[in-house]
């Protein structure tokens, strides 16, 4: 079921390309062995015959009057990859994008350069919005392009190679603070961590505000255990703490973490045993988002 969120003046559009990714808990969490008590430990969060984590990889349309923004581009169509799951995809992402009536975005604003936050923009190594700016903490690119970067890319495939670099190299790659203004209606949040130039993207409408909280937060084990960093976060301690600043100062205010299972939008509650997770229904809206109507 396609849906948007709809804050005012302002559209919080996912393009889905994977709805349902499935995950070793100790692959992703080093260690984890659920408790299959707990909330997270059950559907949409967990998959009871395969024992595995639920994902969605998406990426977001920001979309005003007169601007819209892409915040990251997910694994990409045609890609060689390592993971069998993101390995030579079909074009979910594009497809979805055309369905919407857009032809062209005035900016591309990546959270951070993991490969399933990138594939998109290129295709055949080519950018897929040309001319457009493609913003990205200087210290997150820097970082991916050192020795460290590369020894941690073996495992994933040259992502940057086929997806970044050509950005670069056509001089549309733009290096921001991690609190830049990034469009009329998006700021970033610093929230370095899971990788070294990892940033959230606020967006704020006339009718509510959402937290693109990124990778700061991958699954809801997280909100029981905030501790819990990724097998793949750079800094894991790092990234703890930045997960429990952002859950103790969320208040009312709504999370959208690129992947928590659909509709991925939702408020923290904290109970008892720890924090909660509360899909937000007040600012869903189902059905596919067009912007000509949107707009009309
Ligand atoms: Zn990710």
């Amino acid at each position: 079921m396609a849906h948007w969120f709809d804050l005012g003046d302002v559209a919080v559009v996912p393009l889905i390309e994977d709805d349902r990714l499935l995950i070793e808990p100790g692959e992703f969490f080093p260690g984890l062995e659920p408790d299959l008590a707990g909330w997270y430990a059950q559907e949409p969060w967990f998959d009871r015959a395969a024992g595995k984590l639920v994902f969605v990889i998406q990426s977001f349309l920001v979309c005003s009057a007169d601007e819209v923004l892409v915040v990251d581009a997910c694994v990409g169509a045609g890609k060689d990859r390592r993971r069998a799951e993101f390995d030579q995809l079909p074009d979910r992402w594009m497809q979805q994008f055309l369905a919407t009536g857009l032809r062209e975005v005035d900016a591309v604003v990546f959270t951070h350069l993991h490969t399933d936050h990138v594939g998109a923009v290129t295709v055949q190594r080519e950018p897929v919005f040309p001319e457009v700016p493609h913003f990205v903490v200087e210290e997150e690119f820097r970082y991916w392009s050192s020795a460290a970067g590369g020894a941690a890319m073996r495992r994933t495939g040259d992502y940057l190679a086929d997806s970044v670099l050509p950005i670069e190299q056509a001089g549309q790659l733009s290096f921001v603070a991690p609190d830049a203004v990034v469009g009329k209606h998006a700021e970033l949040v610093p929230a370095a961590g899971h990788t070294p130039g990892n940033v959230c993207v606020r967006v704020r409408g006339s009718a509510g505000s959402v937290l693109l909280a990124g990778d700061t937060m991958h699954h809801g084990v997280q909100l029981r255990h905030p501790e819990l960093s990724t097998r793949y976060c750079v800094a894991p301690e790092q990234a703890a703490e930045v997960r429990s600043r952002i859950l103790a100062e969320a208040g009312d205010s709504v999370l959208l973490p690129t992947h928590f299972p659909a509709p991925s939008a939702g408020r923290v509650r904290r109970g008892r045993t720890g924090y909660g997770f509360e899909f937000a229904s007040d600012l869903l809206r189902t059905g596919p988002f067009r912007y000509g109507e949107w707009l009309a």
